[in-house]
């Protein structure tokens, strides 16, 4: 099974109100996904944008660079005003996000780490840093493991962001009535929202927007 999460028609509606946030953004957005990269969708940016100017981040962390497109998304949203950290395991990936992202001019404000994200985290942890916004963007049956590595390095005010929690609609199904070759992953990601959904220090949303969006505030 394969939903749209959202009915068709609004998405369509929501869609056509977007605008792309420079000519250059619009022309990376475009050869992404024409090479198939699952990148942020444009609903997804829009309400990204919106956080980020109302949170005003200093410090980001993203887990699931691919081209580069969101960690220089966010970069132009903040007008550069911003360290972004973000990780990638796929070397391939990992270069041609270091050319996009000199190309989009955002070499500054971001940093790129070729690693796997759990080994990566532990490293930055122990390295002493914290972050006011997380995005985690990666693969999906391994969301609890960020988690639990991202939650030691955020404070009171920040803000963790998941994308692609309700999998295309995937999750709603019980996981022993869903494809065998997705049971585990909607297992994961079922728990995996139970289980931020639970926390009593943590007020999380989850918005059915784009593919799903879990939106976290650290009380
Ligand atoms: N945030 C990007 C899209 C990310 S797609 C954008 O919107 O532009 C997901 C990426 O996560 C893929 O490139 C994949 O290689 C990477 N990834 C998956 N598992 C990972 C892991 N364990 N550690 C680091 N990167 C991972
Ligand atoms: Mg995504």
């Amino acid at each position: 099974m394969d939903l749209n999460i959202t009915n068709e028609a609004v998405t369509d509606h929501i869609r056509g109100l977007y605008t792309p946030i420079d000519s250059d953004m619009a022309e990376f957005r475009k050869e992404a996904v024409e090479a198939g990269v699952p990148v942020i969708m444009e609903e997804t940016e829009m309400l990204i944008n919106t956080i980020m100017i109302i949170l005003r981040p200093h410090n980001i962390l993203e887990i699931g660079t691919a081209l580069g497109y969101s960690a220089c998304f966010m970069s132009k949203a903040l007008e550069g005003d911003v360290k972004i950290t973000t990780i990638e395991k796929n070397y391939e990936s990992f270069m041609k996000a270091n050319d996009n992202v000199a190309q989009q001019k955002c070499s500054e404000s971001i940093d790129l780490i070729c690693d796997d994200a759990v080994h990566a985290l532990k490293q930055l942890r122990d390295g002493g840093r914290m972050y006011d916004f997380v995005f985690i963007d990666a693969a999906k049956s391994h969301y609890r493991s960020f988690w639990d590595e991202v939650v030691k390095m955020v404070h009171r005010g920040s803000v963790i962001l998941c994308d692609n929690v309700l999998m295309r609609g995937t999750t709603v199904i019980p996981p022993e009535e869903a494809e065998h070759k997705h049971r585990t992953n909607i297992r994961n990601m079922r728990e995996f929202l139970e289980y931020i959904c639970g926390l009593e220090n943590v007020q999380t949303s989850v918005v059915a927007a784009g593919d799903g969006v879990s939106i976290s505030y650290i009380k």
